[in-house]
């Protein structure tokens, strides 16, 4: 398995979450591991996704069914919460994440 296509917002050059389908500010950029870390995904394909994303697959899958059930985004998306909070999340500003604002920590 390799990574997901990788694709860049023409108007931003940012790349987009495969998840939501929105530009990731690069400050916001998190990579989660298909296949999770401890079940040998530690060089696995990796999914660039929002940090907010990244919480909510977590929050949704146990590491065991992400290696078992949804070791792809595609398949992640067919869950009835994943699809629940895209809708919601669409509806955000790419920088949102839940409360910290006026955060501007920079690498
Ligand atoms: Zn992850
Ligand atoms: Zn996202």
């Amino acid at each position: 398995m390799s990574n997901p296509p990788l694709e860049i917002d023409p108007e931003t050059g940012w790349k987009l979450c495969p998840l939501c389908r929105r530009p990731i500010p690069p400050a916001k950029e998190s990579k989660h591991h298909l296949i999770p870390k401890l079940k040998g995904g530690k060089h696995g394909p990796v999914a660039i996704v929002h940090e907010i994303c990244h919480g909510k697959i977590h929050s949704v899958f146990t590491e065991a069914e992400l290696a078992k059930n949804f070791a792809t985004i595609e398949l992640m998306l067919e869950h009835e919460e994943i699809q629940k909070f895209v809708k919601w999340v669409k509806k955000r500003p790419p920088e949102y994440k839940s409360s910290n604002r006026g955060n501007h920590r920079r690498k």
